[in-house]
């Protein structure tokens, strides 16, 4: 029998273990059950299929990222590794040879999406044959406070009853301590080894800057800094990303679309050309990425907030996976507030608390003075006490200031709008009335009367759009409707009693040269 490090040189031509998957390995190999939590890129992979080589049997791999099955058993076959797979796209003809190559023996890795666990007819076939350890990946998914639960995977529980004598693995790079003991209790592995590697990506550089004109910024940070360099720029929703990669290809920069509005033929063709071609840009929503193995993605991109912690992180985890510099940019405005605020009203109770919880800590990371790689960790339960040195904050320490008075100022203009006219408005028409302004609309509505009129000249437009967005970040302002409308939330009243102060950030300045530049 081979020696796991024997497996690695001649099967996967490494030549030395990375941190943390020599011990794994071998607890595996033995007969141990294991949660393994390992940023992206960290080497998870070799951490089952390597006992599944070692071990006599089948190493069955449960994962939910069946559109990647293909790419990955054709990789392992590529090194002469026995595997296969079985999910829902499959051919009748086809699932039938990968059975009767598992029930002979002929497999050493078997992957399966988890909904096939639920079919009878899958643990009839895999009490038919030998099987080596059960691998979960993407364990996270069976957390229902996660990003990204999976029903399906509450049945992965019974594994370990049908087969109390498999080894099991559970793999994930993304958990909160909340989510760790969730996986661990969910899945039984309370009795398990925990391994748990350091969240830190080091040669990852944070930035989170506030968004004027996202389009403009985009093109100025790729240019000035990853020209002619391969990175994914995430977006919302399919018809930004469109817009964005021709956008960008108009401005002469190699860029693709990819999103699940798009064919079948053509994500895989656009996938296939950010993997093979040097410098390639992927416009993208946030259904592209997963399990995608490309070490020199130089920067990750967010041009809208993403929902949670756990999805920045992983997001932004797939930049500089080869351990060179890469940087992490996201820019991040008011709209970005208020539209996530109007999500998180949607779904049940349940649902809802979740996506606050999970909305409230993306923006105390977006918001904060602090170094960003010191909360990051933080929220994934792993102290550092050094501020990092490569982030925006850490590089350049942004400013706060007492911003108590200007709060009073937007709270007040919503608090008379309310009281007085019985009125609701967005952050467009609280700045407008504030900065004075006669537009049609103040105007129509004969704000040019109330008394907070032209209260606030001492801050530009953009500064006050600042500060909203700071007051919702901080729950000092709510988002009532589908049109932004804003509205006093019970933490308010304490602002304009004056009995709580608030604290500002302020915005880092647009560079100067941006003003000439023309809208982008
Ligand atoms: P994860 O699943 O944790 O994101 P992968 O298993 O996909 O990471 O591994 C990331 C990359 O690192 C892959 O290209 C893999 O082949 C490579 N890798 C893993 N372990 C080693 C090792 N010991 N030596 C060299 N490269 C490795
Ligand atoms: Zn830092």
């Amino acid at each position: 029998m081979d020696t796991p490090i024997e497996v690695l040189r001649r099967v996967f031509g490494y030549d030395s273990f990375r941190a943390g998957q020599q011990e794994i390995i071998e607890h595996v190999v033995s007969g141990g059950d294991a949660l393994v939590l390992m940023p992206t890129g960290g080497g998870k992979s070799l951490c089952y299929q390597i006992p599944a080589l070692v071990r006599p049997g089948v190493g069955v791999v449960v994962s939910p990222l069946i559109a990647l099955m293909q790419d990955q058993v054709d990789a392992l076959t590529a090194l002469g590794v026995r595997a296969g797979f079985l999910n829902s796209t499959q051919e009748f003809d086809e699932r039938q040879r990968v059975e009767a190559a598992f029930l002979a023996g002929e497999l050493d890795l078997l992957y399966l999406a988890p909904e096939r666990l639920r079919v009878d007819s899958t643990l009839r076939l895999l009490a038919k044959g030998e099987i080596s350890l059960f691998a979960i990946d993407e364990a996270h998914c069976v957390s229902s406070w996660g990003h990204d639960f999976r029903p399906d995977y509450l049945a992965l529980s019974e594994l370990h009853e049908r087969w109390p004598e498999v080894p099991r693995i559970a793999l994930t790079a993304t958990a909160t301590p909340a989510t760790h003991a969730e996986i661990s209790s969910r899945l039984g592995l309370e009795q398990a080894r925990h391994f748990v590697a350091s969240f830190d990506r080091p040669n990852i550089h944070y930035r989170i800057s506030s968004k004027n004109e996202p389009k403009r910024q985009l093109l100025e940070f790729l240019r000035t800094e990853h020209p002619g360099e391969a990175g994914i720029v995430y977006c919302l929703s399919r018809s930004s990303v469109d817009k964005i990669a021709d956008f960008l290809v108009d401005n002469g920069i190699a860029a693709v679309p990819y999103h699940a509005g798009l064919d079948a033929r053509t994500r895989a063709a656009h996938q296939a050309r950010f993997l093979r071609e040097d410098g390639m840009i992927v416009v993208a929503t946030i259904a592209f990425g997963m399990g995608i193995d490309k070490p020199d993605v130089r920067f990750v991109a967010h041009l809208d907030l993403p929902k949670s912690v756990e999805g920045y992180y992983q997001e932004t985890g797939r930049a500089g996976r080869d351990g060179l510099p890469a940087t992490a940019w996201l820019a991040y405005g008011l709209q970005d507030v208020v539209q996530h605020r109007r999500l998180a009203m949607e779904g049940d109770e349940a649902h809802r608390r979740r996506q606050v919880l999970h909305l409230d800590a993306m923006l105390a990371l977006c918001e904060t003075v602090a170094c960003r790689r010191v909360m990051l960790l933080d929220y994934f339960g792993q102290q550092r006490s050094e501020p990092c040195g490569n982030c925006d904050t850490c590089q350049s320490p942004p400013e706060s200031w007492d911003g108590t008075v200007a709060a009073q100022k937007v709270l007040s203009t919503v608090l008379r709008l309310a009281r007085e006219r019985r009125q609701k408005f967005g952050v467009g028409q609280i700045v407008d009335i504030l900065l004075g302004k006669k537009t049609a609309k103040v105007l129509q509505f004969g704000h040019e009367s109330l008394t907070v009129f032209g209260v606030g000249t001492e801050l530009t437009n953009t500064e006050w759009h600042g500060v909203a967005r700071q007051l919702l970040a901080q729950g000092l302002l709510a988002v009532e409707s589908d049109y932004g409308a804003l509205v006093l939330t019970d933490a308010s009243a304490d602002v304009l009693r004056g009995e709580r102060q608030v604290r500002l950030r302020r915005d880092a300045q647009r560079p100067a040269r941006a003003k000439s530049s023309g809208g982008a």
